[in-house]
């Protein structure tokens, strides 16, 4: 989602992907208050002999790639791997070919049908756990409603789910839920995301490159007399060249070359770069390949307040 939000502010304002990303970090961000909602319900509601962990937005190795699991269960006596839908309308899941669609509004949506993406996210999981895991759609807004339900999982409304998972736990499975909670832990990190800048088919070279003023938004800050400064808003920094190598280890991971670091930053300067460069990433090879060492809180924090 962070991505997202990077590319949909990194892109100029006519680029024809920009609208489409921002309905992208729209939707992403209403999944993820539909994950936040479901995993709090649970914490607070789910009645069990002892008490399960729960995750949020796992990704786990699948096949070539990786998997993505909104919400996740453990407990000694069970695993359950939840697909939420945040959604509003009717749902439609065809069975035959696998199709899903939502009716809103009288108008058909088609979509990507959720009962795969949990059929993925559990078989994700099954193979990470090495245990059997059970799955459920969830459909965390009271305005969905299921007009034909799917055929391999069941699809339980929100207030219900305690119950649902209640019943979950088998007596004869003893797993140690510390050491799944390791292995989520250690995952993390892992993968970066869907690569975005190829799906929407946007070439490096078309993003707005410099640093950010984080007073005003989108103008570029000039660097002079040893600061960063900001010609609208007047903001002045010394480090927000920090939160641009952040935004583009977001996008392109976090090995930078310092050929690029110049246009990404838009220093000039030898000597200013390289000092930007020794404090924020580390040197990995004598052809001018740095690594940046990450701090997401950077980006965290700033869209955090962009978005409420
Ligand atoms: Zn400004």
């Amino acid at each position: 989602m962070l991505k997202g939000m990077v590319l949909f502010d990194r892109l100029p304002v006519n680029h024809p992907a920009k609208d489409k990303v921002f309905g992208e970090v729209k939707r992403s961000l209403a999944g993820a208050a539909g994950e936040k909602r479901t995993a709090e319900l649970l914490e607070r509601e789910l009645d069990l002999t002892e008490k399960a962990k729960i995750f949020r937005g796992v990704w786990l190795p699948y096949l070539d790639g990786f998997a993505q699991v909104d919400v996740l269960v453990m407990h000694t006596n069970f695993v359950c791997a939840l697909e939420v839908k945040n959604m509003v309308g009717e749902f439609h899941f065809d069975s035959i070919n696998f199709q899903f669609h939502r009716i809103i509004d009288g108008r058909v949506e088609g979509m990507r049908n959720p009962e795969s993406q949990l059929h993925r996210a559990v078989k994700a999981s099954e193979k990470f756990f090495g245990c059997k895991v059970h799955g459920t759609i969830v459909l965390s807004s009271r305005s969905g409603r299921v007009a034909v339900p799917p055929k391999l999982y069941p699809v339980i409304a929100l207030d219900y789910l305690p119950f649902h998972i209640e019943k979950m736990p088998d007596p004869r499975l003893s797993l140690d839920v510390e050491d799944l909670v390791g292995l989520v832990r250690r995952s993390r990190g892992q993968y970066n995301g869907p690569d975005l800048l190829k799906k929407h088919k946007v070439a490096r070279e078309s993003l707005e490159v410099g640093v950010r003023c984080l007073g005003c938004g989108k103008q570029k800050m000039e660097w002079s007399r040893l600061r960063w400064r900001c010609n609208k808003c007047e903001k002045v920094s010394s480090n927000a060249h920090e939160f641009a190598l952040q935004e583009y280890a977001v996008l392109f991971g976090e090995e930078i070359t310092t050929e690029f670091a110049y246009t990404w930053l838009g220093v000039k300067d030898k000597y200013t770069l390289y000092r930007m460069l020794e404090k924020s990433t580390i040197k990995i090879n004598n052809r001018g390949k740095r690594l940046i060492i990450a701090r997401r809180e950077l980006l965290i924090e700033y869209f955090q307040r962009i978005y409420s």
